[in-house]
């Protein structure tokens, strides 16, 4: 075989392997475009677990006409410009990739207006090839649709499940990305029936009733609040009671600067402020969020941005394992904890 130089396409398809995985992994990516946006109200719409149509509406600030077809390029962000940014970048997205990668996989739509024009424009993408500009009646904000995931990538179609469980993992993603911002509202409808609806709660005891609403009445009704900061860190949010601790670690949400994480690092330092008031083998379930100076940590680490490297990483474990274990103490003094210095 020779060696070639692979078709644009092709590279697209093969780069969106990286990040878009299924249904949910799109609305992630175009969700996350809206909270970036500053959006207040997102209304998300699928139909066939997504598979014929994932459909984001935002209130945010919109893309300017002349940008809508670069936003489909590769590699085209608004949101960094030099390396130095990187260090600092305090929006979830960056790369540029989601939304050309998304474009090489679907049939995409992208219609938009921002405050000082008119009116809105759209522009698609079919297969990658990119349409003309067109005028296009819409509200302040954005609507992106992407329909038909996958149709020209077989291989990849075959992994998707049913309609059922694609909703499924739709209805998690949402609820996730539901629970990083208790400011914006949001809205998920299959057709048209109403999966999830969270209006905007800024008062302790609505955000409460949103974490009730995607965490459980359980939980919340046994869940200590805690405020903490210290040497550049803050955390706020949720923790079980060590009696509604559970047999696997599946209720456990942990936000970095309104980032969802998945970190080992976090994970055990939140253990290890349960460690004398929960049974070994049981796992502490918490809505936390975490702020942090955005140099204190690369999110860099990884394309689907759940891992991160912390600069410190003795520090935000310390920090985490402390305000936990305070909270126990606090709350369980002379009771369940022996005494630590
Ligand atoms: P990234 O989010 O990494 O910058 P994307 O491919 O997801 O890359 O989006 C490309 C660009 O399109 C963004 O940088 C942003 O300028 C613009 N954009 C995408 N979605 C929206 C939206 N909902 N509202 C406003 N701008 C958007
Ligand atoms: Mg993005």
């Amino acid at each position: 075989m020779s060696i070639r130089v692979l078709p644009e396409q092709l590279i697209h398809q093969i780069a969106a392997g990286e990040v878009i995985e299924r249904p949910a992994s799109v609305l992630k990516e175009l969700i996350e475009n809206s909270l970036d946006a500053g959006a207040k109200r997102i209304e998300v719409d699928i139909e066939e677990g997504g598979v014929r149509l994932c459909r984001v509406r935002d209130d945010g600030s919109g893309i300017e006409r002349g940008e809508l077809a670069l936003a489909l390029s590769r590699h085209a962000t608004s949101k960094i410009v030099t390396i130095d940014d990187l260090e600092r970048v305090g929006t979830l997205g960056f790369r540029g990739e989601a939304l050309p990668s998304i474009a090489s996989v679907s049939r995409i739509q992208l219609i938009s207006r921002t405050p000082d024009s008119p009116m809105g424009y759209k522009v698609g993408a079919d297969n990658g090839r990119v349409s003309e500009l067109e005028p296009a009646a819409h509200p302040v904000g954005t609507t992106v649709e992407v329909r038909d995931l996958f149709f020209n990538v077989p291989a990849r179609r075959k992994f998707l499940r049913t309609e059922r469980t694609e909703t499924g993992h739709i209805l998690r993603m949402v609820e996730r990305l539901a629970l990083s911002r208790f400011e914006t509202a949001f809205v998920l409808r299959a057709g048209r029936r109403v999966l999830g609806d969270y209006p905007a709660a800024a008062a302790r005891h609505e955000q409460e009733r949103r974490v009730a609403q995607i965490v459980g009445d359980e939980f919340i009704a046994n869940a200590l609040y805690l405020e903490h900061e210290s040497a550049g860190c803050k955390l706020r949010g949720w923790l079980c009671q060590p009696t509604f601790a559970r047999a696997q670690p599946d209720l456990q949400h942990f936000y970095l600067n309104g980032r969802m994480l998945r970190d080992r690092l976090v994970a055990s330092a939140i253990r290890l402020g349960y460690r004398d008031v929960i049974f070994h083998g049981r796992h502490p379930a918490f809505v936390l969020f975490m702020g942090i100076d955005p140099r204190q940590v690369d999110v860099n680490a990884h394309p689907a941005k759940l891992e991160v490297r912390f600069r410190d990483g003795r520090h935000v474990h310390d920090f985490l394992f402390r305000s936990v274990e305070r909270v126990m103490r606090d709350t369980f003094a002379g009771t369940t904890l022996r005494d630590r210095p």
